[in-house]
């Protein structure tokens, strides 16, 4: 059974994204005694294996493969995440293909690809009304133990893609998902505010909350997942 101490000890936060590490970091500051290391800490170099582990069909499974990836590489408690963007007039597409819908051939740095993925977006939606184009973020956070064991958590956002770009702020879909609750789209608001009220902020801060009970209670992580 994973005893407390493997809850509390260092936690490995498995992405390469300076961005979200640090959103991350600040959430996970909440729980008390949690020691967090990043890859680079860790020494851990980037792989063309990573490429191959977010080709599965629903976010948690994507979040899952890159968790238990890092967790054996480093043997340590390890989380990583999958996120997305949802939009019900494309059957929920983008989805896990968020990052590459745009058909793109060759490498185009992560700002064209961004341009071009929100330019298709706009144009795959040409013609359908407003109240029609709603749409969601999600993230799906993976953790795994030493023992294999593994959680889920999930944070969502609603809202509704625009006809065109407001804003210039956050990055990827954010110029053009109007979150109704901010009267603002996620490129209109401050960091801060996206992360309060955000896909990500919301899974991490579920993930948090579990490893603040599991730390508080004494219960080992096996016993939370029964609960
Ligand atoms: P990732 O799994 O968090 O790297 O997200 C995959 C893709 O989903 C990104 O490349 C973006 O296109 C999109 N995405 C995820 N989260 C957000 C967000 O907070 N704002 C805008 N786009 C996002």
């Amino acid at each position: 059974m994973t005893e407390i101490n493997s809850v509390t000890g260092p936690l490995l936060v498995a992405t390469r994204s300076p961005h979200k590490l640090r959103e991350i970091r600040a959430i996970l500051a909440a729980v008390p005694g949690m020691e967090v290391v990043d890859l680079l800490e860790m020494g851990i170099p980037e792989s063309p294996e990573e490429d191959g582990l977010e080709d599965a069909e629903s976010f948690s499974e994507n979040a899952l493969a890159k968790a238990r990836y890092f967790q054996e590489r480093s043997g340590l408690l390890t989380i990583a995440d999958d996120s997305g963007l949802e939009v019900d007039a494309l059957g929920g597409r983008p989805g896990v293909r968020s990052r590459r819908f745009a058909p793109i051939t060759g490498h185009v740095d992560r700002e064209t690809q961004d341009r071009l993925n929100v330019d298709h977006l706009l144009e795959s939606l040409r013609g359908i009304p407003h109240q029609r184009r709603t749409a969601r973020f999600v993230t799906e956070v993976a953790l795994v133990s030493p023992r294999g064991e593994s959680w889920t958590f999930r944070g969502t956002v609603d809202g509704f893609i625009l006809e065109v770009r407001q804003g210039n702020g956050g990055f990827g879909y954010d110029p053009v998902f109007l979150h109704p609750p901010l009267g603002a789209t996620f490129a209109q608001v401050s960091g801060e505010e996206k992360a309060r009220v955000g896909h990500r902020g919301v899974a991490f801060r579920r993930l948090s909350d579990f490893l603040r009970a599991a730390a508080g209670s004494g219960a080992s992580l096996s016993d939370e997942r029964d609960r």
